[in-house]
């Protein structure tokens, strides 16, 4: 495995300081290299490095940038820092040990994309983080190094940060930037796609922390040495955040291409004695599960699409063999179903639909035909929503009914017969043969 990138020195004592951060190589020459290149090579770098978005959607960061119109037009950069996905929590660490790297990817990815106006969207629970990176802004400003001309280039640049009030659909790219315009987070129609349309109808060029974090380092390094780490189509390292039943929870730093099983077993340390993985979400609560017969999957974009997954924002989150998963499959609908904005009909309805349906395998009602119409729905939601919160129930629910049915349908029986009458009175005969009535 490939040395630490983004946590190489994650743990030095006041890396979040300018004077720390500045000694371990931060805004060096890398810096003045970045704002002294041309800003299509800029662009033709970051493409070469293969480096694809760390929050998600894994769509090329180079590519991205290309995007966004030339000319003199007010053009924005967005970090998106609501990291909200469950079991994510890596940009949280990040942010809070190492704010200036953050700064110092936004300002080469600004120049980049040619924006004078950054803004840093930051999840409003992570309220020390956001002291934090106030703090790190602060600095940063006071040396110069974001403002007017930045070390002596004529590159400028205005960078603010704005708390969020807490939403999961605020980490989705249109929500955030209604949020940021003062509006209810709200998912847009794309097209238009916000590098045409985005802030304030401006184009508009959004990345995650990891993403914007990374920069730097492949400026340092050179596009080619970063895409020799990792594998095809997914170069360079991945933050993961590693939680549920391993004796080691934290995040990780890895090569892309690890399998799988050396993640959650080796750094992780796998579930309790004597305990096994039943299942794993490897991309956060919104990726279809995978069982423990799936462990020596190689953890990257490609390997992990073709085992009907996603590696999504990176997040494993491990359940062992006493977990019952339709306390999962409950709970993970019940997330999207409170965070759903209701926006359009198959999320709203689906959502609250499934939830009713897992309730009643949960209370005894249900029979196995419920799971049918449960995967149907599931089925009807992917791909006919406004954004992807619909798909983020349907498919980790959905792939849980496929995977574990034969569990579904013994639960659906055991409740039953503990509970004859689900919510329902039960008859009089049958009170009167129980005694109940005497
Ligand atoms: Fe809103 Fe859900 Fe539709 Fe997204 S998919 S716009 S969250 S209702």
């Amino acid at each position: 495995m490939t040395g630490a990138i983004l946590f190489a020195d994650i743990d030095e004592p006041g890396l979040a300081t300018l004077d720390v951060y500045r000694r371990r190589g931060g805004y060096g020459p890398r810096l003045l290299k970045a704002l002294q290149m041309p800003r299509e090579a800029l662009v033709e770098e970051l493409k070469a490095s293969g480096l694809r978005g760390r929050g998600g959607a894994g769509f090329s960061m180079g590519t991205k940038a290309s995007f966004m119109p030339k000319g003199q037009i007010d053009k924005y950069l967005v970090c998106n820092a609501d990291e909200s996905e469950p079991g994510t929590f890596k940009d949280r660490e990040l942010m809070q040990k190492s704010p200036h790297m953050l700064l110092e990817g936004m300002i080469i990815a600004a120049y980049a994309a040619g924006a004078n106006r950054s803004f840093i969207y930051i999840r409003g629970e992570y309220a020390q983080q956001a002291v934090i990176v106030e703090r790190a802004i602060a600095e940063a400003k006071a040396a110069g190094l974001i403002g007017e001309r930045i070390l002596g280039t004529d590159f400028s640049l205005e960078l603010w940060l704005h708390r969020g009030a807490g939403a999961y659909i605020c980490g989705e790219e249109t929500g955030l930037l209604d949020s940021l315009e003062g509006k209810r987070g709200n998912p847009r129609l794309k097209p238009p796609f916000p590098a045409n349309q985005g802030l304030y109808q401006g184009p508009t060029l959004i990345n995650h922390v990891e993403t914007l974090a990374t920069i730097p380092h492949i400026v340092e390094m050179g596009a080619q040495e970063y895409a020799a780490i990792g594998v095809q189509n997914s170069t360079g390292t991945k933050l993961v955040s590693i939680s549920g039943h391993v004796r080691r929870p934290g995040n990780y730093e890895i090569e892309l291409g690890t399998p799988a099983r050396e993640l959650i077993y080796g750094l992780a340390g796998g579930p309790g004695e004597g305990r096994t993985v039943k299942l794993w979400f490897p991309g956060g609560s919104s990726s279809p599960v995978l069982t423990g017969d799936d462990l020596d999957v190689s953890y990257d974009f490609d390997s992990l699409a073709k085992a009907g997954t996603m590696l999504g924002s990176g997040a494993i989150i491990v359940a062992d063999d006493t977990t019952s998963v339709v306390d999962v499959a409950l709970k993970t609908a019940q997330f999207y179903k409170h965070e759903s904005c209701g926006k359009c009909t198959p999320c709203r309805e689906g959502t609250n639909w499934t939830v009713k349906m897992l309730e009643r395998v949960k209370s005894g009602e249900a029979t196995p035909m419920d799971l049918d119409i449960m995967a149907s729905v599931c089925e009807n939601i992917i791909g006919h929503c406004l954004c992807v919160l619909g798909d983020a129930m349907a498919m980790p629910v959905g792939s849980m009914i496929k995977k574990f049915r034969g569990e579904f349908e013994a639960y659906i029986e055991q409740a039953r017969a503990a509970n004859p009458w689900g919510s329902g009175h039960a008859p009089v005969e049958a009170l009167e043969a129980q005694g109940a009535l005497a």
